[in-house]
């Protein structure tokens, strides 16, 4: 059993290494890979094998998870022009006939299905199973994996899963679990802002800050994940964990999806512009919760 997981980002990296301490006990070897080689060393120095071209990783895989930052990097990786050399080649051009490719990545639903039609073409099973939890979840074996797979697929990756994650929910047919994904997305993002503009706003009225930090979070109207972000507002800690740039990515791919639903999507677009300006000031790679610094430093 081979088994091969490209992109080591924030969450990658987290999620990779459960997999390789699970991978003696499971019998399984696990190939790791990332277009910077750089994010590789600490896998290999725990022991991960790492390739040097996506063809490299997933000749042999029999399971490929990717967790990549956006449409166009699973793309370029995946099924995008194709070099005529090993160096270039895609991993779908490049993987076994019946491989399992589980994309994690937060991409929009129809992107999903476009990857599902593409590994079609290359007897290759795509499956779309994006995660709910950030950096602290994906290190404790927290993450919560929204699956768009049938029960039978599900059955056969879920072991795998579960040795980065939770729990499984199951959507059902290929591009839900993008689809819940989304909507919990803009949900978060449209809280984040509502909950820093508040504050703003109880300070100007002559609130503690402090007060309003510590009481906000714990009323009934506010989203329980502001508690854990009240604390690192409070130290003015934006480390990241969620880049801002990639709920910017989120809002934008919801807009998108909105356009091709025929749906409208007042909030979302609003707070999309607000993201679209703290990256523009240079906030991208700070935790998507420095929206507040942004707001804060631009108030009149
Ligand atoms: P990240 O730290 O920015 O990592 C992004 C990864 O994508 C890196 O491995 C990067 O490679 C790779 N990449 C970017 N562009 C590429 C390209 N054109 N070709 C090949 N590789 C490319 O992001 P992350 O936070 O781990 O997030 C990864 C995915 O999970 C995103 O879709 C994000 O929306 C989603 N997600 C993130 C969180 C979170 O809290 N961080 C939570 C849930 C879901 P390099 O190292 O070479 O740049």
């Amino acid at each position: 059993m081979k088994i091969t997981f490209i992109g080591l980002g924030i969450m990658g990296t987290e999620m990779a290494t459960h997999l390789l301490t699970h991978s003696q006990e499971h019998n399984f070897e696990l190939t790791v890979y990332n277009r910077s080689k750089e994010a590789t060393k600490e896998l290999e120095s725990k022991g991960a094998k790492v390739a040097n071209s996506v063809k490299e990783a997933v000749k042999e895989a029999d399971i490929v998870f990717s967790m990549l930052a956006n449409p166009e990097a699973v793309e370029s990786v995946f099924f995008g022009e194709n070099g005529n050399n090993d160096e270039n080649a895609t991993a779908l051009s490049s993987m076994k006939q019946n491989a399992f490719w589980i994309d994690c990545s937060t991409v929009n639903p129809s992107f999903s299905l476009k990857s599902f039609e593409e590994a079609k073409k290359h007897n290759v099973k795509f499956i779309d199973a994006p995660v709910a939890g950030s950096k602290p979840q994906a290190k404790n074996k927290e993450l919560v994996f929204f699956v768009g797979a049938k029960k039978e697929e599900i059955e056969k990756i879920e072991p795998y899963l579960l040795m980065m994650g939770s729990k499984i929910m199951s959507l059902g047919e290929v591009g839900k679990g993008s689809s819940f994904k989304m909507i919990v997305n803009i949900m978060l993002a449209q809280s984040m802002l509502i909950f820093s503009e508040s504050i703003l706003l109880g300070e100007a009225m002559g609130l503690s800050r402090d007060f309003l930090l510590d009481t906000l979070p714990n009323l009934a109207v506010s989203a329980p994940f502001t508690k854990f972000k009240a604390e690192k507002i409070k130290e003015e800690d934006y480390e990241v964990q969620f880049p801002l740039e990639l709920m910017h990515k989120d809002l934008h791919l919801a807009t998108l999806t909105a356009y091709e639903q025929n749906q409208p999507l007042f909030l979302a677009n609003l707070t999309k512009e607000v993201f679209a300006s703290a990256k523009k000031e240079g906030l991208g790679r700070l935790d998507f919760s420095a929206i507040h610094q942004f707001l804060k430093k631009n108030r009149v």
